[in-house]
């Protein structure tokens, strides 16, 4: 992990939340690669859970909700911790997350657990007062729900059908760590997907299925992730039964990438009784019920911990970053071989602006220091080809393509850059 944190903050993925000002806990910022990567993930999910299928809709909700939204879901009176205390030192702890021993300072005595809502507060409007209280959501989910109506009066959709939703969450965890595994601010991409009731066994089993292939699919090594259904005892109050997406993460073994739960239909439920609007659903034969829902939700961050976990080798004193080409920020990199020849550089720069600009695939130019540090500096951030202009190509128009993985070349007409590089994009 460490290897991997220095990685991502020499090469520009993640920083350090408010570094400059010595950090703030719990927060990560993403560079130039990272934010890429980032949007490479979410741009790959939202293919195959929105744009490819044609019972998903997508939406884009408020953070800021009334109250009573969170009051309906339960998260005022539900969503805390139990959050204990070293008497010694006063590092607090998670109740279920508790060492034997504190690591601070070896104290072996608690205070008793109290319970500690993990909603950020703030206030809407100049008065701090508690009718002015607001919540930051900790989940996108709820914006869903609160506007699944909305969706059914305005769109064709008839269930089964699903509302997706990309955007931030907010929570103030007791205890943060391992990297962009546990923060209190996080992207998350989810899926609401409304179903009859009886029919949730299937749909359950469908959603695990198609979320380990996602991952799968996107070059996280099967090994290296399962789906786990979890005990009764371990699943939140709403859920009528919880699966998990485990990756086998280097902190703490095979641990929880994403969540893939069955929320019953606890929210529109609430949601109904709160509001006093009539949430139930009509099918074409008549027949009126309140749907059930299955949730597929993952962090942005995690899940991009996960692929770079699953991604970083090392080679002898190379590191590779086997990133899947679809996620990786750069699909290639351009090199004049010699930076100081007019006609190499010339000739670079004209393939790298047609695949960058006409193409449109994310390219970058390189014609720093020798031919070998420009392929160990592309490996590192995961640019899966390099395309290196030598004095061949000025008489035939033919340049070598270098494979991050195997270190393979090929000679390849400069003509067909084009197909050799959307096929494999494909
Ligand atoms: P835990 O019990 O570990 O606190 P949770 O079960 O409450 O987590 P969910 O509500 O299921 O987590 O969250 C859905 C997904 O959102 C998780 O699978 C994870 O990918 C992501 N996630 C949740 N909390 C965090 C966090 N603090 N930092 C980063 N990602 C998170």
């Amino acid at each position: 992990m460490e290897k991997i944190v220095s990685l991502c903050k020499r090469r520009g993925f993640v920083y350090p939340g408010s570094e400059l000002y010595g950090g703030l806990n719990g927060t990560w910022d993403l560079g130039p690669l990272g934010s890429d990567l980032a949007r490479n993930i979410k741009y790959e999910w939202w293919q195959s859970m929105v744009a490819s299928r044609e019972d998903v809709v997508g939406l884009n909700s408020s953070i800021l909700h009334h109250t009573r939204v969170w009051e309906a879901s339960g998260h005022i009176a539900s969503f805390t911790d139990s959050l204990i205390e070293c008497k010694k030192c006063h590092t607090r702890f998670r109740e279920d997350q508790t060492p034997e021993k504190c690591n601070q300072c070896e104290g072996m005595e608690f205070t008793s657990p109290r319970q500690f809502n993990t909603m950020f507060k703030t206030h809407i409007g100049p008065v701090e007062e508690s009718s002015s209280l607001l919540y930051l959501r900790p989940e996108t989910a709820q914006g869903i729900f609160i506007n699944y109506q909305n969706v059914l009066n305005s769109t064709r959709v008839n269930i089964p059908f699903g509302i997706a939703q990309v955007g931030k969450g907010f929570r103030n965890e007791i205890t943060t760590g391992n990297f962009l595994f546990r923060v209190r601010e996080f992207e998350m991409m989810e899926l609401e997907f409304f179903i009859e009731p009886g029919t949730d066994k299937k749909w359950h089993e469908y959603w695990k299925e198609n979320r380990l292939k996602w991952f799968i699919n996107l070059g996280i090594r099967p090994e290296n992730v399962k789906v786990v259904d979890l005990p009764k005892e371990d699943i939140a109050h709403y859920s009528k039964g919880t699966a998990e997406l485990w990756y086998n993460w280097p902190f703490m073994g095979f641990g929880e990438l994403e969540g893939i739960a069955n929320r019953g239909d606890y929210d529109l439920t609430q949601h109904s009784k709160l509001s006093g609007r009539d949430l139930t659903y009509t099918d074409k034969s008549g027949n009126k019920y309140l749907p059930i829902v299955i949730e597929p939700s993952v962090g942005v961050g995690r899940a991009m911990l996960a692929f770079l976990v699953d991604a970083y080798t090392e080679a002898g004193d190379r590191i590779i970053l086997k990133l899947h080409p679809k996620i990786a920020p750069f699909k290639v990199a351009v090199f004049p071989l010699l930076a100081n020849k007019p006609d190499l550089v010339d000739k670079a720069r004209a393939v790298y602006q047609h695949l960058k600009l006409e193409l449109k695939i994310p390219t970058v130019w390189d014609d720093r220091g020798n031919i070998g540090k420009r392929y160990y500096a592309q490996d590192e951030i995961g640019t899966p080809w390099c395309v290196t202009v030598d004095f061949q190509t000025l008489s035939d128009a033919t340049v070598t393509v270098r494979e991050r993985d195997n270190a393979v070349q090929n000679r390849l007409p400069v003509s067909e850059l084009d197909t050799y590089f959307t096929q494999k994009l494909k």
